[in-house]
């Protein structure tokens, strides 16, 4: 028996026509009541974790995603991904062999990046704050150093000796607009991310003047957009504003590395997004550049758009209890292992990810309950006032849009409990 599964409209649940819905979880077959994840069911995967809370991640879903928007995308944008929205090695090795490149923000991200064989031409290597010892790996290795300043440029124009060939250069512009609508800006106004628009023309003359080789620009407007009209507003800008650097610049631009910011619907009432207007647009964009900057190479930059839907998150109910009319479902899993869903990576206002019980996701059984980790802090939450089947202790709770931001980006060692496992499927 497989069905599609979508938690929220599972058979007997509250009416709740007024109340915003989850996007249906349709990654993931559901065989005899039970989630299954790579061809394996979740209980199966809580076994071989011995209890422990755990991350899986499909990498057959991955495959899929990436294909998809291959279709899509104009043949002419070589499509990278930024391993901080998932550096498990097994994932960055898979994501090397179905995209045209790497995106990495530390140099053990580099590390991991280099062991997947890729040219190293084919990374970049992006972040305010390089260290002396980031940017020596980044030199020796031969990838594209995006330079965030113009402290970096001089630290990397020291180190050009240490090499044969003047080290590949970018400069990150901050641009003059903001990605509107995105959940996290990183351009527009002040910014710690790269040079402001209107300084970079001379900055491009001071590289000229150093052993560097400035190969283009990084403009990367913001992150998890899921309104397309943004986005087009943003690839709009983002062309414009390149174009217009690339005619100050001291000779003609070879890469040109234009963000992404695509996003993943987390929240209830979110959609996915509608990429066929984005691309629509994109196209148009990307012909005009490729006619005014012949032979530039187009790097769009995404993370989370291609791993988060492929991943879910798995713990275990190891308490239940009822506080004054409210049922608790107590986990061993919580907030350390899974900041984001807690609501405490960078949410305003805290809201549920999509959630099902994992072994008895369909039941005519339902009740609201609020779903908490062990950890003694009231953020310690993973769901708030959800309708779920009723479950027992033992049952397993999963968090699906849990492969991008989940395990790398939770504070593991927060009261001492044991870190969650990782498994590639
Ligand atoms: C974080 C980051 C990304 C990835 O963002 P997603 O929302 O995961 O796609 C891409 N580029 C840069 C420069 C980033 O800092």
């Amino acid at each position: 028996m497989t069905s599609s599964n979508d938690p929220e409209t599972s058979a007997g649940a509250t009416p709740a026509r007024s109340r915003p819905k989850h996007a249906p979880q349709q990654h993931f077959p559901v065989v005899g009541n039970c989630l299954q994840i790579g061809g394996q069911p979740v209980s199966t995967l809580a076994e071989r974790a011995g209890g422990r809370p755990f991350y899986a991640y499909d990498s057959a879903v991955m495959t899929r995603r990436v294909e998809d928007l291959r279709t899509q995308l104009p043949a002419a944008i070589h499509l990278h991904y930024a391993i901080k929205a998932n550096p498990m090695p097994e994932v960055v090795a898979h994501m090397a062999g179905l995209t045209d490149g790497l995106d990495v923000a530390s140099a053990a991200e580099l590390a991991t990046a280099l062991a997947t064989g890729i040219d190293p031409a084919t990374i970049s290597f992006a972040g305010p704050g390089k260290s002396l010892e980031d940017l020596q790996a980044a030199v020796s290795a031969g990838v594209i150093i995006i330079l965030e300043s113009t402290t970096e440029m001089q630290r990397v124009a020291e180190l050009a000796g240490s090499v044969a060939a003047p080290p590949t250069v970018a400069i990150r512009v901050n641009p003059d607009f903001e990605l509107k609508a995105s959940g996290m800006k990183m351009g527009g106004g002040p910014k710690p991310f790269g040079i402001d628009a209107e300084q970079v023309p001379a900055v491009m003359q001071q590289i000229a003047a150093l052993p560097l080789d400035l190969v283009g620009l990084h403009i990367f407007s913001g992150s998890q957009n899921l309104r397309p009209e943004a986005l087009i507003e943003a690839h709009d800008k983002t062309f414009a504003l390149a174009l217009r650097l690339a005619a100050e610049a001291p000779k003609p631009f070879r890469w040109l590395n234009i963000g992404g910011g695509f996003g993943v619907p987390y929240f209830p009432g979110e959609e996915p997004l509608d990429l066929a207007p984005v691309v629509a647009n994109l196209r148009q964009r990307v012909d005009e550049a490729l006619h005014q900057l012949p032979g530039v190479e187009l790097v769009m930059e995404l993370g989370r758009y291609l791993v988060a839907e492929a991943g879910i998150y798995v713990c275990t109910v190891s308490d239940r209890k009822e506080s004054r009319g409210h049922t608790f479902l107590i986990t061993n899993g919580g907030l350390h292992h899974h900041l984001a869903a807690s609501g405490n990576f960078g949410q305003v206002i805290r809201k549920n990810y999509p959630v099902c019980i994992g072994n008895r996701v369909h039941s005519d059984d339902q009740e609201t309950v609020s779903i908490v980790g062990p950890l003694c802090t009231p953020l310690d939450i993973l769901g708030e006032r959800m309708t779920l089947p009723r479950a027992a202790i033992g049952d397993l709770v999963v968090l699906f849009q849990s492969g991008a931001y989940g395990y790398t980006a939770s504070p593991h060692r927060f009261l001492s409990h044991p870190p969650p496992l990782e498994f590639f499927l």
